[in-house]
């Protein structure tokens, strides 16, 4: 199984690394890092001033090389009538998306003793592991530390932890 990181826009190269070797870590996969693209067109809403996370799916399943595709962003994303969201993939899909651009909040409130660039990197690499687990077709688990908890915001993020639970890992092997 191959999963291919899109980078959409400017993705710093920690940002590609955090997000590599945690796909790594937690799926029984290769993972490769494609050329960045630019945002795609008919994606940007001038209403919300963001961005359609539909668009970037669609745009990682058409230029990623992988069975698997996460586009990776800095743009703030949107999906139907939610304010934002840090990613979306649907179940059993080739093509996924996380924005990074609400996940650099600067603190965690004092949860844990982390730098804000660790706290940064933490949220990033759980957000991809979370997407990627639902084109594994993971659907949202009720156990807060496992990382495919819904995390409406960072708080959540924060709480859980990168790996997947007992449960859902029987699910994916
Ligand atoms: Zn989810
Ligand atoms: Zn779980």
């Amino acid at each position: 199984m191959l999963v291919d990181i899109v980078p959409v826009g400017s993705v710093s190269a920690e940002v590609k690394r955090a997000a590599s070797t945690a796909l790594r870590s937690v799926y029984d996969c290769d993972v490769a890092i494609n050329d960045s693209q630019s945002i795609p067109s008919g994606a940007y809403d001038d209403g919300r001033n963001q961005y359609s996370a539909e668009a970037f799916i669609q745009l990682a399943e058409r230029t990623g090389r992988g069975e698997k595709n996460i586009a990776i962003t800095p743009h703030d994303l949107f999906y139907r009538r939610r304010n934002y969201v840090f990613g979306l993939a649907y179940l059993d899909g080739s093509g996924s998306v996380v924005s990074t651009y609400r996940l650099q909040t600067s603190s965690d409130g004092g949860f844990s003793n982390k730098s804000a660039a660790d706290i940064f990197q933490d949220r990033v690499r759980k957000e991809i592991v979370h997407e990627i687990g639902h084109t594994y077709g993971l659907e949202h688990c009720d156990n807060n530390r496992c990382v495919m908890n819904f995390s409406p915001t960072v708080r959540e993020v924060d709480i859980k932890e990168e790996n997947l639970c007992g449960s859902c890992q029987r699910l994916i092997t």
